[in-house]
């Protein structure tokens, strides 16, 4: 086949696949959406994460680049740029996970001052990944963030899914972001990597006294839903307190690992799509926890 029929074939199979993940309800590569009930708080999602900006007068607060090995930070501030010329003030991080916060260098070139927990500025210094953009400033328990009329709560809420973890909070919008361990409409993702137990289910419980109404997650959930509520954080609570309570039982009863991980069934969870996939990995987190006290 010639140069010419190659690549005119490709293009034919590209437009071919494109319409066909059109038809099956593909969503496109990357989307900027505003958030409902609010004039300046959007969610930028590349592929199956997403992040948090707020525009002011003033400049744009975003969060996570969300970059490694793709090129969402160039893409997500030209996405900010068709909503606003204003400069881009601040980067912030939701915990030190590098599939989150790695690329940010196009977003530091462009002037924003980063900022994260001193815990993951604590391991971005120890490891330091060549993608990963170090923190200029450092939050201890709490700092507030005020640009343009808007006030960003930066909140430290303890060890869950990582020792380094912020609950971003919008108090006048009642809105929160924060990252990887309020999945919606599911169980924790695989082993629980760097999950600190029992400390995750005390900050749910902090999580859920404050004030707020809508959950901005780093990943959509089901269906492609990208906001949650005060009630998608009460289920994960359940959860957590529920599979604890299982593997316990299973742990005292001598069956962890491989019988816990094969007989602990949670059928009030099992409509959540990872159930099956993942379940049994919690299991094995929670038997770490029972049996080996980590
Ligand atoms: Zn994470």
């Amino acid at each position: 086949m010639t140069r010419f029929h190659t690549a005119g074939l490709a293009a034919i199979m590209t437009t071919a696949l494109a319409a066909t993940a059109q038809a099956q309800g593909t969503p496109p590569p990357y989307a900027t959406t505003k958030v409902d009930g609010t004039q300046n708080v959007y969610i930028f999602r590349f592929g199956g994460h997403q992040s948090m900006f707020i525009v002011t007068p003033q400049g744009v607060i975003a969060t996570d680049p969300i970059g490694l090995r793709r090129p969402a930070a160039k893409t997500y501030i030209e996405e900010i740029q068709k909503i606003t010329k204003a400069p881009i003030k601040y980067v912030i991080y939701s915990h030190s996970h590098f599939d989150h916060i790695a690329g940010g260098q196009p977003f530091k070139d462009a002037g924003a001052v980063f900022i994260a927990h001193r815990n993951a500025k604590a391991r971005i210094d120890a490891l330091k990944p060549p993608d990963v953009v170090v923190p200029d400033q450092v939050v201890g328990d709490k700092r507030n963030i005020a640009l343009g009329g808007t006030t960003l709560e930066l909140n430290y809420v303890g060890k869950n899914h990582s020792d380094s973890t912020l609950v971003m909070r919008l108090p006048k919008e009642k809105i929160i972001f924060t990252v990887d361990w309020i999945p919606l409409q599911g169980v924790q993702f695989r082993g629980m990597a760097d999950n600190y137990l029992p400390d995750i289910e005390e900050g749910l419980k902090k999580v859920i006294a404050m004030d707020w109404e809508k959950l901005i997650p780093g990943h959509p959930g089901p269906g492609g839903r990208q906001t949650g509520t005060k009630d998608d954080a009460r289920a994960m609570l359940s959860y957590l307190q529920d599979l604890s309570a299982a593997v316990k039982k299973a742990a005292e009863e001598g069956k962890c690992y491989d019988n816990a991980m094969r007989d602990v069934k949670m059928p009030k969870y099992e409509n959540y799509p990872n159930y099956g996939a993942f379940l049994p990995m919690n299991v094995e987190r929670y038997c770490d926890f029972y049996n080996r006290g980590i």
